[in-house]
């Protein structure tokens, strides 16, 4: 009996033969059949046994495709080796195999099945004999004690066993005939595939294939894609993407093509490994759409040899590492962005296409990979801020903008320089750079300032004081003297001095304080008209200038601080007239533009400069002359019209050309002043310089002289 019959291989062609023919059944490892199942409980209850099986018998296994009974006897497995299988030695002969009492056959004395669950005594099996002859199993019954059985039982429980194989065979053949029918429909639509995608299919140059939507079978190839893959025609319809697609499993395109199934998608795109018949592969990427035009659903699938382009993208991808490698060497966070439009096309944010190495510091709780985050989550406070608005103008308007921002939410408080520019399609560089620390400074700065102007302006009104009752007691003292019979020459004289030392200290001491204050204002330009500053100016010295010759040209506009330039000018033609030679005073106001700046000649015929000391007589105090000359003075009007220049981003200086036109028209002696102010506003305000009417009496009219 079994155990003692080894089970024969593939390499015995009747054992071959027998499990073609199983195999043809595909029934091993189905589910159960009621049909069967039902078969297998007539032939225990017609026997009077309980147990039934139908039995099949694999290469190395007995497999039940029905059993009854086996559960109650504690077996519940659904197949047996085949060394313990009876069935097996049932299959080698047409008739039923009879095994009265097994304990007293040797064949299956020894058998697992005998001497252990279900503990067989009593066993009658009939072949299962396919219509060609082969015995592919058995349809059995068993029993725990032994029994005989008749003549007629056996021939019942053959009918049985010719029953099971009719059903089985019924199976095979709705089987086969469905898969007919399925290859009828199959050539079909590859024929309706090539009608329906034409001259153009097979034209493309590009690889297309079809294949059906439900059982993924090629079902049409145009030349691009045969000649590409290897295949001849006929070949390529017996594939599925599944074939052609490296390493990909039926689970991944089912779920690939899921979205085009659903609707979700009209179309889909991915890059894939694609396996030639040869064995090679080559990076393609495939359109898949899905077309329901048809009477069946088909795939469309366009496939493009990505081979050069992705060398390309790897070639860029170089180029990429270097600007990414300059942008992380980069202290400032640096991100690009590209816009998020809404329905309406308006921007309503913006998403990060690339960040330099400080951006990913600065926003960490992104874990560093800030690709595809949007700019409201990096800043949320920004949603309704100017600074949103300020990027969008950038954006649309395609123009930088800088700004300086504080900007305040849970995670930061910081000041921050913002400077955005528009980069490719729409889209935007921001340089964020943390300037807290210099804000900081600046307010420390401010507040010292402001500390130093209370004291300067404390210390300016302590001194003036005493000053003044210096020059009073001087006049009390002259008007005592005077009632006491007369003061002599000499102490009027000293008197004199002394009040006048008084008013120059005093002088002194509003020039310092002003001087101070100019460090702290800031120059907020607005047009100025430079002609009617200097008429303004001239007016002021009408009575100095009344036997003067003076010439002033046309003077445009200016942005600037009107305050603050009539300053300039003040100094500057009050310094003319101060300095005017023994000559009939001659004065040229002159301007001309020079590209972005207004250049301005200030020119005299007066007792002129030494080129020695053109940088000099611009610093604080310094003076050419003595306090007891002609030309009194507290050296500051210089140093004042060179910092208000500056606060307007403009410059002064002598010109110390000594062919340079002067005054009067003469080549020598005088001195010719040239600024150059700017004609357009600056960005930014500057500090410096400022909207407050400065009291300086820089062109030194306290002298005696
Ligand atoms: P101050 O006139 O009070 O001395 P400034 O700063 O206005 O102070 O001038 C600095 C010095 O430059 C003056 O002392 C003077 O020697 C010289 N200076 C300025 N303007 C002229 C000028 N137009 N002609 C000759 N010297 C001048």
């Amino acid at each position: 009996m079994p155990n003692c019959s080894a089970p024969a291989g593939f390499d015995d062609p009747l054992e071959a033969r027998r499990l073609d023919a199983l195999y043809d059944y595909e029934i091993l490892d189905t589910a159960s059949d009621a049909r069967l199942d039902r078969l297998a409980a007539l032939a225990a209850e017609l026997l009077d046994v309980p147990i039934a099986l139908i039995s099949l018998v694999d290469e190395d296994r007995q497999w039940f495709k029905a059993r009854v009974g086996l559960e109650d006897v504690g077996l519940e497995a659904g197949e047996t080796p085949r060394a313990w299988a009876f069935c097996d030695e049932t299959i080698r002969g047409d008739a039923p195999l009879v095994v009265a009492d097994a304990t007293a056959d040797a064949r299956f004395a020894d058998n697992p099945l005998v001497t252990g669950r279900p503990y067989i005594r009593f066993y009658a099996g009939a072949p299962l004999i396919t219509p060609s002859g082969e015995r592919i199993g058995a349809l059995c019954v068993i029993d725990q004690k032994p029994r005989q059985l008749s003549a007629a039982q056996r021939r019942r429980l053959s009918s049985l066993a010719a029953t099971v194989v009719d059903l089985m065979e019924s199976h095979r053949l709705a089987r086969v005939l469905e898969r007919r029918e399925k290859r009828l429909a199959l050539a079909e639509l590859t024929q309706m595939a090539q009608i329906r995608y034409g001259r153009a299919f097979e034209a493309s140059l590009n690889e297309v294939y079809l294949f059906d939507a439900d059982s993924l079978r090629i079902v049409a190839a145009n030349s691009g894609a045969r000649q590409n893959l290897g295949y001849g025609s006929d070949e390529i319809l017996r594939l599925t993407p599944l074939d052609l697609l490296d390493g990909l499993e039926p689970e991944q395109l089912e779920r690939l093509l899921e979205p085009l199934r659903s609707g979700r998608r009209r179309s889909i795109r991915f890059v894939r490994a694609q396996r030639r018949k040869d064995g090679s592969r080559y990076p393609a990427e495939l359109t898949l759409e899905l077309d329901r035009g048809g009477e069946r659903p088909l795939f469309v699938a366009l496939v493009q040899d990505v081979t050069a382009k992705q060398a390309q993208e790897r070639e860029l991808g170089g180029a990429l590492a270097l600007t990414q490698s300059i942008l992380d060497a980069c202290q400032e966070a640096i991100t690009t962005f590209v816009p998020v439009p809404d329905a309406r096309g308006e921007v309503v944010d913006f998403r990060c296409l690339q960040a330099n190495a400080a951006a990913c510091r600065l926003h960490v709780e992104f874990f560093g990979d800030l690709v595809g985050v949007r700019l409201l989550q990096l800043w949320p406070a920004w949603r309704d801020s100017t600074v949103f608005e300020v990027l969008r103008r950038v954006v649309a308007q395609r123009e930088p903008a800088t700004i300086e921002h504080h900007y305040a939410d849970g995670r930061a408080d910081a000041w921050y320089k913002l400077s955005a520019a528009p980069a490719g399609e729409g889209g935007l560089t921001l340089v964020v750079s943390d300037i807290s620390e210099r804000k900081q400074h600046e307010r420390a700065l401010q507040r010292s300032n402001e500390a130093l102007e209370q004291f300067a302006a404390g210390v300016a009104h302590d001194l003036q004081t005493p000053l003044g009752q210096i020059a009073g007691f001087a006049a009390l003292l002259e008007r005592h003297l005077d009632a006491a019979g007369g003061v002599p020459a000499k102490a009027r004289e000293t008197l004199g001095c002394i009040a006048q030392a008084a008013e120059n200290m005093s002088h002194l001491v509003s020039g310092l304080l002003d001087y101070a204050r100019l460090g702290t204002l800031t120059v907020d330009p607005e047009p100025v008209d430079l002609q009617e500053i200097v008429d303004h100016c001239l007016e002021e010295f009408a009575a100095e200038l009344a036997d003067a010759e003076v010439t002033v040209s046309p003077l445009p506009e200016v942005p600037g601080n009107a305050t603050l330039l009539r300053q300039v000018f003040q100094n500057l033609i009050g310094n003319a007239v101060k300095y005017r030679s023994a000559d009939p005073l001659a004065l040229s106001i002159h301007a001309e533009r020079s590209g972005a700046v207004l250049r301005i000649a200030v020119e005299d015929n007066g007792i002129g400069i030494e080129p020695r000391h053109a940088e000099r007589i611009f610093e604080v105090f310094r003076r050419l002359h003595g306090t007891d000359s002609a030309y009194p003075g507290l050296g500051m009007g210089l140093a004042l019209c060179k910092t208000i220049v500056e606060a307007h981003r403009g410059r002064i200086w002598l010109d110390v050309d000594p062919h340079a036109p002067r005054a009067g028209g003469g080549r020598s002696g005088g001195s010719r002043f040239l600024l150059e102010l700017p004609l357009a506003a600056p960005s930014t305000p500057r500090r410096s310089g400022g909207g407050q009417v400065l009291s300086l009496h820089g062109r030194g009219r306290t002298g005696t002289a």
